[in-house]
């Protein structure tokens, strides 16, 4: 294994690939179409060349995993073996890969190796957990007054389309896959085109296993396409999408036609409430952390500073000085805490929301620019920037902005904090710091949001959950909730009496 050098290079070989993966059998797209994927931190460079799946790639792989599952390819159904055994080497396959992982994500996220190391950890961590999980799907059993039984049982939710999102591609592909082959589902993977080399790396060490052929099929190409033939298609049974809240509406609304069972991870404009009692250091600390990890590119980021009247000048100092501390630079450096942003659009999105806050005449505590000048010419980087006197009623207080770009506000008491913190449409996590223990349980329980963090910031254990209140989402994944996804609950009658007549037939047949 090696290390990337420290003056912003990786030690892996460029250009990446990502083939379909069919069937077990790794194919170009038909036609032979690709795309390109641009290295964020410095454009001049592919860093991948993927396959452009198209509709009849799609197909083929739901025809595929269908296939896999009504055959119970290899016994994948029945045997929780084989199932637990493919999760914990995969577990184990991540860890010695972990370097080139790190590397892969780092590259086609932008994101820093220091935290594209830990993130590589977290999901090998997910497999690990959801192989334990998987011969412990236990069912029920009842017996009525008359001896007759209820049974219970748990099966696999069938044939599931999972779409990922590129900002922390391990984890949010770990999530759905690792349940869904614990559950015995068969999987269509369409991964987000800015990071489709990150998934295959994973599939690649899953495939490494033994896993039966079709039982998990990877289909690179557009949302547009890919992605829309396996919402629309009677073959498959469950969708599970992570990513905007515009596309998971559109999601719903197309797959209720088909009664097609939902999972949606969507948008965040998560608050972090410090109140006048709280330790100043450890509060700082914790909301510089969530503002921006992976550039603020992150669906639970601290975009929401809401600090009470008599701590605010004291806090806001010290999230200032550690932001200003933060360095910006190449993801590929040890030193970086702060890389590019995913794409030159998204670059112009945080850049509108900074003027935005410029022309609003918003104090300007940190940041504010792109950065120019040497490397930073070829990649989209702009500095961690914090407004100050934010209405949270303004867009800035109100639209998810996945970049580096915070809004702090002022409250007078907890009554007026929980009001900011709600008034959002988004309800996917929230942080409160306060010294009073009751305080902040009790401002943890009204917030309507999907977790709520108490002195500490974007902790996400995988023996926790994540999904969001409101438009945040639908669903949860993570812990034991996040398999339920993946289960259908079947009911089986056994009749206990031995009659054959029995009294409510008497509605229809006389005797
Ligand atoms: P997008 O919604 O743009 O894309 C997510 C995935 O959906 C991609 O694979 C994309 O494919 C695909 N897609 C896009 N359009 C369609 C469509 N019409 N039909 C089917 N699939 C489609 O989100 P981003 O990738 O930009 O991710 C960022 C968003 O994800 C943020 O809003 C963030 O808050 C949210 N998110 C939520 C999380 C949560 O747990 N709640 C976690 C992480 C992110 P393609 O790449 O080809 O366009």
């Amino acid at each position: 294994m090696t290390s990337p050098a420290s003056d912003g290079h990786y030690s892996i070989e460029l250009p990446l690939s990502c083939p379909l993966l069919i069937n077990g059998e790794e194919g170009p797209a038909t036609g032979g179409r690709e795309f390109h994927r641009e290295n964020p931190a410095d454009t001049r460079q592919v860093a991948t060349v993927a396959a452009q799946g198209s509709a009849e790639d799609a197909r083929a792989a739901i025809d595929a995993a269908r296939r896999a599952f009504a055959g119970n390819a290899g016994n994948w159904l029945n045997n929780y073996k084989l199932r637990e055994q493919t999760l914990f080497q995969t577990a184990r396959l991540m860890r010695e890969n972990a370097d080139r992982l790190a590397q892969v994500v780092s590259l086609e996220v932008g994101m820093p190796m220091r935290q594209a190391a830990p993130h590589v950890a977290a999901a090998a961590d997910i497999f690990e957990f959801y192989a334990g999980l998987a011969g412990k799907i236990y069912g029920e059993s009842f017996t009525l007054p008359n001896g007759s039984m209820i049974n219970l049982v748990k099966e696999p939710v069938g044939v599931v389309g999972l779409i990922t999102p590129w900002n922390f591609p391990l984890t949010q592909t770990a999530r759905k896959v690792a349940p869904a082959l614990a559950a015995g589902c068969t999987i269509v993977l369409k991964p987000a085109s800015y990071t489709p080399a990150a998934a295959y790396e994973l599939v690649k060490l899953i495939q490494q296993t033994g896993l039966p052929a079709g039982v998990l099929n990877l289909v690179p190409g557009p949302g547009t396409v890919v992605g829309a033939e396996l919402i629309g298609s009677k073959a498959v049974d469950k969708l599970s999408f992570t990513g905007e809240t515009g596309t998971g509406k559109m999601i719903a609304a197309q797959a209720a036609t088909e009664v097609k069972r939902i999972s949606l991870e969507l948008g965040g404009k998560a608050p972090y409430l410090i109140f006048d009692d709280a330790d100043v250091e450890g509060a700082a600390r914790a909301a510089v952390f969530g503002m921006f990890r992976n550039a603020g590119q992150a669906c639970g980021a601290t975009t929401r500073l809401l600090l009470q009247e008599g701590i605010h000048d004291r806090v806001l100092e010290r999230v200032a000085q550690l932001t200003r501390n933060i360095e910006v630079g190449h993801p590929a450096a040890a030193a970086t805490d702060l890389g590019p942003l995913i794409s030159a659009s998204q670059e112009r999105v945080v850049q509108e929301y900074i003027q935005f806050g410029l022309d609003a005449g918003l104090d300007l505590v940190a940041g504010g620019n792109k950065l120019r000048g040497g490397g930073f010419d070829y990649g989209y980087y702009v500095e961690p920037t914090i407004f100050d006197r934010v209405d949270n009623n303004s867009r800035l207080g109100q639209e998810e902005i996945f970049g580096p770009v915070v809004a702090v506000t002022t409250f007078k008491d907890e009554a007026e904090a929980v009001e900011l913190a709600n008034a959002v449409e988004f309800g996917l996590v929230a942080g409160v710091w306060s010294a009073d223990y009751p305080r902040a349980m009790r401002v943890a329980r009204r917030i309507r949001a999907g977790t709520v963090w108490i002195w500490d910031n974007y902790a996400q254990p995988v023996e926790g959950i994540w999904g969001g209140y409101k438009q945040s989402g639908i669903g949860r994944e993570l812990g034991y909730y996040g398999l339920e996804d993946f289960l259908e609950v079947k009911q089986i009658f056994t009749d206990g009496t031995g009659l054959t007549s029995k009294p409510p037939y008497g509605q229809v047949i006389k005797e």
